[in-house]
């Protein structure tokens, strides 16, 4: 730490020596200041947005060591190993160290070398630590994943409830408390159960514009993002989402025989293989994790490329967060959403049966139904988004299928009717397969048994396919003019507002389904990343990264660690000759230019 006076000078000067960037980003600078004048701070910021800058140059221009409180010990190792590639002194205390490291990294600690020191937050309350604690000076407290503090959000934690005494204990020290969840509600069981209502806060537009917005409903989700993933990220790492341990499982085995390396990631794996397979993630580049929605939360992963959802997630909270571990690094990324008739149903049985009280019920249920909102939308994907976190986005984004590729919508109402008596003709007893065989005129065992080839709608529906059926019942089922029974068996019945439309009071526009995209072609072997590097500069791009991973092996650290992929990408851009020049590359502070500046100069000295 440094001990010259502390003013926002040493800030950007340690940005730009330290860190390499040339400018702070955003709100950046007014949060960095605020807590260095020793105020404390509330900062929201989408993923990606660089928070990690709010408290960690704060911890190094205040005296003393910045401690910072983390849910998640498995991340620790690279948070630290990230500062030490930056010449920065930190540590982290958590139960996976014996007692003689605990003991050497206190002593450090009292002797003031730490710079930053990371805790989980049970670690934090014990007696030990804090006692500890009160022997330290300590520059400042930064309380990450801030949201884990809500018990209204999906990652709520109860050890962070106890961080409410550090105000108590510590009134002297500034806390800045940070999180990328975005609502209302959220923000003020933050502010309340953290004694953070008077803190300054820092709200910044929860946009995040490299990401591409996707949602479909392709008849083969699994094909469809096979197709997806080898058009657009040949090569690259993402992560994949679903609901069940079961289908994790076998989407990574399926991954993994059309020539994808993919890991699987969830709740029943033990702990070892978990923590294996995300190191993995972090290490090697072009893996696949499919993971339930356990796995995530934290991951510092710079260059993940994609996030596909393979059922539709629970809200619209939990599908920008996920989507939101796309592209921190700014680069363009995807959010690819595949969902279709069981996700509906499934989801609303799944509530319906959860023994959760009448109000709780409710509130998912809402949740649910805004989720369905957003992937039956015609309109602008990112405009939804936001005003769903009271953002606003003037104009439509151009950067999600439906700017991309305005959906074709068609007048559904005569086949809304077809469908809907149909549901009523055959009691409303039945699921949605079973009524688009009645409207294709099927002649099942079942539909003979209950007699419904004798029956009105029987065979009225050939003008569809069988998908196409199954599409409009989705809609009728999403828009509400269905309900789906909860008994599990997925029956559907007429609700209120079928009756208008069965009536032919009230016209029915609908999506229709796009046509299939043509398949992308297949090449063997390993890829190339899909970054948006010229096909003159591939050679020199793929030597910088095969560069990174010598090094980034040789150290033990992820490949991000060495450079971040908008490094090599700059390095591309501006081809220095010497380590002035190489100086100038976004993300080379002085620490990393003596250590790499030359190994990367006489690469691309080679490829001149
Ligand atoms: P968050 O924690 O908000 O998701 P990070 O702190 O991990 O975001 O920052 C995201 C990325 O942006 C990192 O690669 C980081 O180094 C980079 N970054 C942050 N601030 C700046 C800045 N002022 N200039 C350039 N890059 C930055
Ligand atoms: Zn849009």
């Amino acid at each position: 730490m440094l001990s010259a006076p502390m003013t926002s000078n040493d800030a950007l000067e340690i940005l730009q020596t330290i860190y390499g960037y040339d400018a702070f980003r955003g709100q950046q600078q007014a949060i960095v200041d605020t807590v260095i004048q020793g105020d404390d701070a509330l900062v929201l910021m989408p993923t990606g947005g660089g928070k990690s800058l709010c408290y960690q140059i704060p911890s190094l221009v205040r005296p003393g060591t910045g401690i910072v409180i983390s849910p998640l010990i498995a991340l620790m190792q690279d948070q630290v190993d990230a500062l030490k590639a930056l010449n920065l002194q930190a540590a982290f205390i958590n139960s996976s160290m014996d007692a003689r490291a605990i003991n050497a990294t206190e002593q450090a600690l009292l002797q003031g070398d730490i710079d930053m020191l990371y805790v989980a937050p049970e670690r934090l309350l014990m007696p030990g630590m804090l006692d500890l604690l009160d022997r330290a000076q300590i520059a400042l407290f930064a309380i990450d994943e801030a949201h884990c503090v809500s018990q209204w959000g999906h990652d709520f934690r109860k050890e962070y409830l106890g961080l409410s005494l550090l105000s108590e204990r510590y009134p002297k020290v500034p806390r800045v408390a940070l999180t990328a969840t975005a609502d209302e509600r959220t923000r003020e069981e933050i502010a309340n159960n953290l004694a953070l209502t008077k803190a300054a806060r820092f709200v910044s537009s929860f946009d995040r514009p490299n990401i591409r917005y996707t949602i479909g409903e392709p008849a083969n989700p699994r094909d469809a993002m096979l197709n997806f993933l080898d058009t657009h990220h040949q090569g690259d790492a993402g992560i994949v989402y679903c609901l069940s341990r079961k289908k994790v499982e076998q989407t990574a085995e399926w991954l993994n025989k059309q020539g994808r390396v993919a890991v699987p990631y969830h709740a029943g794996l033990s702990s070892i293989e978990r923590e294996q397979n995300q190191k993995r993630f972090l290490r090697e580049e072009g893996l696949i994790v499919v993971a339930t929605i356990a796995f995530g939360m934290g991951i510092d992963k710079p260059d993940v490329r994609f996030v596909v959802h393979l059922n539709l997630p629970k809200s619209v909270e939990a599908y920008y967060q996920e989507t939101g571990r796309a592209g921190r690094d700014g680069r363009a990324s995807n959010a690819w959403m595949a969902y279709g008739l069981q996700d509906v149903i499934n989801l609303r049985s799944m509530m319906a049966q959860s023994d959760a009280d009448e109000k709780h019920k409710r509130l998912e249920n809402h949740k649910l139904e805004t989720m369905l909102g957003l992937a039956e939308l015609t309109g602008c994907r990112r405009q939804a988004l936001l005003s769903y976190f009271g953002d606003t986005l003037a104009s439509e984004c151009g950067n999600c299928d439906n700017c991309l590729n305005p959906p074709v919508t068609w007048d559904a109402t005569d086949a809304a009717r077809k469908a809907l008596s149909c549901v009523y003709r055959t009691g409303q007893r039945f699921g949605v397969t079973y009524l688009v065989d009645v409207l294709l005129g099927k002649t099942t065992e079942r539909i003979e048994r209950f007699g419904h080839d004798q029956q009105s709608t029987f065979g009225i529906g050939t003008e569809l396919t069988a998908n196409e059926w199954r599409n409009l019942y989705r809609q009728l089922i999403a828009k509400g003019v269905l309900a789906v029974d909860v008994d599990g068996h997925g029956s559907v019945q007429l609700t209120e507002q079928a009756r208008p439309v069965l009536r032919g009071e009230q016209a029915l526009h609908l999506r229709q389904l796009p046509k299939s995209e043509t398949r992308a072609k297949r090449t063997g072997g390993r890829k190339k990343a899909s970054v948006s590097i010229s096909e003159q500069d591939m050679p020199l791009w793929e030597a910088l990264r095969s560069l990174r991973k010598q090094l980034s092996d040789l150290a033990g650290v992820p490949a991000y660690v060495v450079f971040n992929d908008s490094t090599l990408a700059d390095m591309i851009a501006l081809k220095p000759r010497d380590s002035t020049e190489m100086a100038n590359v976004t993300g080379v502070g002085a620490h990393k230019l003596e250590q790499y500046g030359d190994d990367f100069l006489d690469v691309i000295k080679a490829h001149d």
